[in-house]
């Protein structure tokens, strides 16, 4: 059994969509689940569809045009009778339907409810073109089989119930299902984090003891830098799992940090790979003994500096970082690079619900902060030591980092 996933860009519309088709042929198309994103931007269009509810603007006309998106898609896909336009109206019923009854003010558990939908539409649309088209497959409510805590937007997986669940998948036919989403004991939505699809292949993999997983990507594979932000980058045909791991946790956006973990534990061989060049080898994730050890570049943005430092000019002690890191984790700010000296630290934070001033707040109550916001992150991997400059020109460092042959600088 293979896991194949295809992410928003590659069913972005019509055309991604017939693509799949023509990608699974490549692979010659057997027995495989198929993980679907919501198309394109669609999740970027729910959340500020959640964000209107909450700030009781019109979030009935920016579902609606969500909706009428993913009509005209499937206009182009299916005769104007087909079922899957009603389908598809009835997802959005729904969404609305759940929003005009809700009664309950937690953003996070309205956001996952709602925002899930993408994934629900685009994994139809999906299946049901490609049984139109005679690629046999059995649509799965990935819901029934990814089990999850209660913490939404940032799911926490059960993977005993997970791994119960997964295994009553018959193995001789074809699935296709939503990555991003799971569900919480009572059945409510929980997803699993943005960009989360990759993980859900991930924990499909794992459950079926997969041969092999695939990310469908438009760029050809992981390589020694994002392209479109890095001149001179080349692919990077063979990493290891340890090294890809390092290159999602400083930031390399191609592969999601939480992919890796389930793969690794398993052996499965995990695969980046392009869906317009299908037939490109692309990058193969795997065992150790096959790292390539190339200098890459990966630039984290959106990230602050916050420089705190002890009032009384004392050292910054143990109590002082654990209460430090107790308000982080309070306010699910991450830390991207950490350094301190005797009586200061620097923190380098992502802060992905925008709560970096109440942070600020708590801290100032016991330490002197201060922060410099919008800075990025720079990192060089398997980096040659000699010339230095060439990763310094031009930019204004406000702090570095060197460990063995990784160089981090955050820069504004
Ligand atoms: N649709 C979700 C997102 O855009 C999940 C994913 O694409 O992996 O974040
Ligand atoms: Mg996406």
């Amino acid at each position: 059994m293979k896991v194949f996933k295809f992410g928003g860009a590659s069913v972005k519309d019509a055309e991604g969509v017939k693509n799949v088709a023509k990608v699974l042929e490549s692979q010659h198309f057997e027995k495989c689940v198929l993980v679907v994103s919501a198309m394109g931007k669609t999740t970027n269009a729910l959340e500020k569809a959640v964000q209107s509810y909450f700030d009781k603007n019109n979030y009935e006309a920016e579902i609606e045009n969500v909706k009428q998106h993913h009509q005209n898609i499937a206009l182009d896909l299916f005769p104007a009778e087909h079922e899957v336009f009603d389908e598809i109206s009835n997802y959005f019923q729904v969404v609305k339907t759940f929003l005009n009854d809700n009664i309950i003010p937690d953003y996070n558990f309205v956001y996952d409810q709602v925002v899930s939908c993408g994934e629900m539409v685009s994994s139809k649309i999906v299946s049901a073109y490609l049984n139109e088209i005679n690629f046999r497959n059995t649509w799965l409510d990935a819901r029934d089989y990814i089990k999850t805590d209660s913490n939404y937007r940032e799911g926490n997986i059960n993977w005993e119930e997970t791994q119960k669940q997964i295994s009553t998948l018959d193995l001789s036919i074809c699935y296709v299902t939503q990555g991003f989403i799971g569900a919480e004991a009572n059945n409510f939505t929980v997803t699993l984090g943005r960009e989360g699809s990759d993980y859900s292949a991930a924990i499909f993999a794992y459950g079926l003891n997969a041969d092999a997983m695939t990310i469908w990507k438009d760029v050809p594979g992981v390589m020694t830098g994002d392209p479109r932000k890095f001149e001179n980058v080349s692919l990077l045909s063979n990493i290891s799992y340890e090294e890809a791991i390092e290159m999602a946790y400083y930031g390399a956006s191609v592969i999601h940090p939480k992919t890796l973990q389930p793969l690794k534990q398993k052996n499965i061989p995990f695969f980046v790979k392009s869906f317009l060049e299908p037939e490109k080898c692309g990058t193969k994730i795997g065992s150790a003994d096959k790292n390539q050890c190339e200098e890459s570049y990966i630039l984290k943005e959106d990230q602050h500096l916050m420089r705190i430092s002890t009032r009384d000019f004392a050292f910054i002690a143990e109590e002082h970082l654990s209460q430090i890191f107790a308000l982080l984790a309070k306010n699910k700010i991450k830390i991207s690079l950490m350094q301190n000296s005797a009586i200061s630290l620097a923190l380098c934070l992502e802060d992905k619900y925008g709560l970096i001033e109440d942070l600020m707040q708590e801290v100032r109550i016991s330490f002197n902060a201060e922060v410099v916001k919008d800075v990025s992150l720079f990192t060089v991997r398997n980096a040659n030591l000699e010339d230095l400059n060439k990763f310094y020109a031009g930019k204004n460092i406000l702090l570095e980092q060197i460990s063995k042959k990784t160089i981090q600088v955050v820069t504004n």
